[in-house]
């Protein structure tokens, strides 16, 4: 029951390769992230900033070490229990076939479609909604594709506000985002952090000073690690 997580986030003496790469990408990471702690990842293309956030969601697993929540390796649990409990929006989101609506619901299924539509409101997925030709019950089309990057990380977004999930994970889209887009996430991202542990791939300078903690990656390294005073 992921409602008792606190979202306490342990990366211990990770390794890890890609199934299909020949090299390690992290050797030997270890990182603690407290509950509630936002912490943006910062660092040069391919240093290992995603592939942090695929271990922490479990897209990937560890080669060898271990990945704790709340404490307690993940992979002694199912991957449905992690996906109940953390809220990604990820740098190229994949929404499915369905409408705004269906998309933003899969969250939490049970939602109706006044709290779906409150939910989209707090992220600004309402004007996203309001320019497609119907609206919430627009088909977003494969994989979301009838959508701009910015329009599906605010569709993604919102999911992420109504499942209300402990853990929250942002992989920055790196793709140009127009600039009206581009305020209505970082409006997303103010409301999205509080009350949960939060882990910001952050390529925007507005997006970092939002962190209690910035870490700076390296081929698969921390190489520096502070506030945003610090750095
Ligand atoms: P960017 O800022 O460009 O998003 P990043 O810091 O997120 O970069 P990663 O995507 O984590 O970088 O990539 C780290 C290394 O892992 C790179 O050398 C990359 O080529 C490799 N890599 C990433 N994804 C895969 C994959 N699915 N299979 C094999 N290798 C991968
Ligand atoms: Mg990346």
């Amino acid at each position: 029951n992921w409602e008792k997580l606190s979202g306490d986030i342990t990366f211990e003496n990770v390794w890890f390769k890609y199934p299909d790469g020949n090299e390690f990408i992290l050797e030997d990471f270890s990182l603690h992230i407290p509950a509630g702690t936002t912490v943006a990842i910062v660092g040069e293309t391919g240093a290992g900033k995603s592939t942090l956030v695929n271990l922490a969601c479990r897209f990937f697993e560890p080669t060898k070490g271990r990945v704790l929540i709340d404490g307690r390796d993940y992979r002694e649990r199912s991957q449905l229990w992690l996906h109940s409990a953390l809220g990604y929006v990820l740098q190229d989101p994949h929404l499915f076939s369905g409408t705004v609506m269906e998309n933003i619901r899969y969250g939490r299924l049970e939602a109706t479609d006044a709290e779906v539509v409150a939910a989209a409101r707090l992220v600004s997925a309402d004007v996203v909604a309001a320019k497609l030709p119907d609206g919430y019950a627009t088909q977003v089309g494969e994989g979301g594709d009838r959508l701009s990057t910015g329009e599906k990380q605010l569709v993604s977004f919102a999911r992420a506000v109504l499942a209300d999930p402990p853990i929250f994970v942002l992989d920055e889209a790196t793709s140009s985002i127009d600039t009206e887009t581009e305020l209505l996430i970082q409006n997303a991202i103010s409301h999205i952090l509080n009350g949960r542990t939060s882990f910001i791939i952050a390529h925007r300078l507005s997006t970092i000073r939002r962190a209690d903690i910035i870490l700076v990656v390296d081929d698969g390294k921390i190489v520096e690690r502070g506030t945003h005073e610090e750095l």
